[in-house]
């Protein structure tokens, strides 16, 4: 919405709210917003369209993911949104700089919106359900208890059809058959509007999966695909490396899930009694790396130990270009798979990757990880 006469400050009933595009994460944050009584506005998937929006109203140094966010901004005001949700994080990570950064580009482009900033590493759900009274102005304890019961049975529903279909996809005997029952269940989980609904999508997509024939003998290779969470969970900046690996008969199994991830940051520590993500990655990080510093660069290495140490394959490790965290993380990296006997492929993404290039390093490293397998069996 460009600047007209509406002031700064929007009536709930007036909230059109928007967010950047992140994996699925709409499905569950639509079914949260919604059901706290505002409306919402999803901008399009990204595509070449949306990086280029993104990179004409962005400075050339800044990573990626911001040229993506800002575009998915611009998009959705365009469709009539008016208060942006923006997430932002601590560390050399400059996800922390976004907000500002955003904020002035939107207002000098002559748009006009409410910002609700969400600080993922200081929000416990204290803070959270406060920035969404904030955004929502609903005060009503049922609403939040259906948008959250909602909104996170959603979310692992998702997570859970991913999880089936990395494990699926190399081994099934007719193409494309995982595919099918993942964007079919896609479709149910957003359409679904009770919690008792949401409650039963994990059994029933668990069982539906069940039913796709699969090669049980067949010899499938286990890659670990980490690095930076935005490109992990974009398919169009990543370049759909999941279903290229898949086609080409390799389980992915990413170590960046949405729910497990919002589970830590959300839950009060008092019901969160697993070990984290990052926990685990901080534990088996540890020869490595002293610290967190921003982004995912301790995930990264804790990953590759892990995985070193739990009969996984390879490591395929992507970011963006610039990115500061990844780039630390790409610098330890070779030590890592050295020491701990892992083969690692580092992938850095940008405006100007092209696809064929991508995929014949991909190839290259499947053939290097099935000819260690063969060693190993001979
Ligand atoms: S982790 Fe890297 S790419 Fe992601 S926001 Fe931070 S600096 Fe940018």
């Amino acid at each position: 919405m460009k600047n007209n006469k509406m002031g700064n400050k929007f009536a709930a009933k007036e909230r059109i709210i928007a967010w950047p595009r992140m994996g699925r994460i709409d499905i569950p944050l639509k079914a949260l917003v919604l059901a706290l009584g505002a409306k919402v506005v999803i901008p399009p998937a990204n595509s070449n369209e949306a990086l280029e929006i993104g990179v004409r109203n962005s400075i050339e140094g800044i990573c990626l993911p911001y040229k993506l966010n800002l575009a998915n901004y611009i998009m959705a005001l365009e469709k009539g949104a008016n208060t942006l949700m923006m997430f932002q994080a601590p560390g050399s990570c400059r996800l922390g700089n976004y907000t500002k950064m955003a904020q002035k580009t939107l207002n000098q482009m002559g748009y006009n919106f409410d910002m609700v900033i969400f600080d993922m590493y200081k929000s416990k759900m204290l803070q959270t359900l406060q920035a969404f009274w904030h955004v929502t102005h609903c005060i009503n304890p049922w609403c939040y208890y259906r948008g959250f019961s909602l909104g996170f049975n959603k979310l692992f529903a998702i997570d859970t059809a991913e999880k089936l279909l990395f494990y699926t996809r190399p081994r099934e005997l007719n193409k494309g058959e995982a595919e099918k029952c993942y964007n079919k269940w896609l479709e149910i989980v957003d359409n679904t509007n009770s919690i008792r609904g949401a409650k039963r999508l994990k059994k029933q997509i668990i069982a539906d999966f069940k039913t796709i024939p699969i090669d049980k003998n067949k010899k499938v290779p286990k890659v670990y695909l980490i690095g930076e969470f935005f490109v992990l969970l974009d398919p169009y900046t990543n370049q759909n490396i999941e279903k290229e690996l898949g086609e080409m008969g390799v389980e992915v199994q990413r170590q960046i899930m949405f729910s497990d991830w919002l589970e830590h940051v959300l839950k009060p520590s008092l019901f969160y009694h697993k070990e984290s993500h990052r926990e685990r990655s901080v534990r088996y990080a540890k020869e490595y790396m002293k610290r967190a510093i921003g982004g995912e660069c301790i995930e990264t290495i804790g990953d590759t130990v892990y995985a070193a140490k739990h009969g996984i394959d390879g490591i395929i490790h992507i970011s963006p270009f610039s990115c500061m965290p990844e780039i630390v993380a790409q610098n330890i990296l070779p030590k890592v798979s050295k020491n701990e006997n892992i083969p690692v492929l580092s992938l850095v993404l940008d405006e100007q990757t092209g696809k064929a290039g991508y995929i014949t390093r991909i190839e290259a490293f499947i053939d290097l990880i099935k000819r260690r397998q063969m060693d190993y069996l001979n």
